[in-house]
């Protein structure tokens, strides 16, 4: 049995997989130790890429304010 694609790990971890992925996709991870550990990894990807999606104006603000504290020497 082959391994889960990263694409579809992607899409599971975005809720956006296909129901008729989903069973067989679950069904695997019961089994395999190996895409657990990566499907982890995928999770903290999406929620990383999702934070910094969510904190990217904030961010910009805050470091676009302070450039110019630095540039008026
Ligand atoms: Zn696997």
């Amino acid at each position: 049995m082959s391994h889960i694609a990263e694409d579809s790990f992607e899409q599971y971890s975005m809720g956006t997989l296909e129901d008729s992925q989903l069973a067989p996709l679950e069904e695997h991870l019961l089994v395999c130790h190996e895409c657990q550990d990566r499907l982890k990894t995928t999770d903290e990807f999406v929620a990383t890429m999702r934070a910094a999606l969510h904190l990217g104006d904030p961010d910009q603000a805050a470091m676009a304010s302070a450039v110019p504290e630095e540039t008026t020497l």
